[in-house]
């Protein structure tokens, strides 16, 4: 499910030897010395995605991660002014991929969630904690929402999963 994740290479003249990989964003940047060859540098660069992948699957992100992400995102797109009860993943959450009341303030999200990469996971709780200010899909909330930039990559990346489905 994560082989499309896209691959960005950064060559640097003062990078010698090792050639490096991590997630950024949604993307792997893969860093490498300016002399290799794009040949020598592909299986390198499979073997280093195996790895991340492999770790990024097993390790699903705690609700107490969860939680901190959202505070972070938080002060990044609202200046830490939204308010919640609790946000936290749940697994009879099998239709939906995140939910918010605004009237509680709990948020719920797909523990599927968890192992997907971050730009996605990202998204959803940007998604939800829109929510907390606007509780329908009216344009208001959509230009909230797309103040993560990444938020059309996402929902395209949940559309080709199934349907985005998220209230
Ligand atoms: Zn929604």
């Amino acid at each position: 499910m994560d082989k499309e994740w896209p691959v960005e290479i950064i060559r640097s003249e003062r990078r010698r030897k090792s050639v490096s990989a991590k997630l950024k964003d949604g993307r792997i940047i893969i860093r490498a010395p300016q002399a290799i060859s794009d040949e020598e540098l592909e299986p390198i660069i499979a073997n280093l995605k195996a790895k991340l992948l492999r770790k990024a699957q097993i390790t699903p992100q705690t609700n107490q991660q969860l939680a901190a992400r959202a505070q972070e995102m938080n002060r990044d797109y609202f200046d830490g002014k939204l308010r919640w009860h609790s946000i936290k993943y749940v697994t009879n959450q099998n239709t939906l991929y995140g939910s918010c009341t605004p009237s509680t303030g709990k948020i719920r999200l797909n523990d599927r969630l968890a192992t997907m990469p971050e730009f996605v996971r990202d998204y959803v709780i940007m998604h939800e904690i829109c929510h907390l200010v606007e509780a329908n899909h009216s344009d208001r909330f959509w230009a909230l929402v797309n103040r993560y930039p990444l938020t059309e990559r996402a929902r395209g990346y949940l559309m080709a999963l199934s349907l985005e489905q998220i209230e």
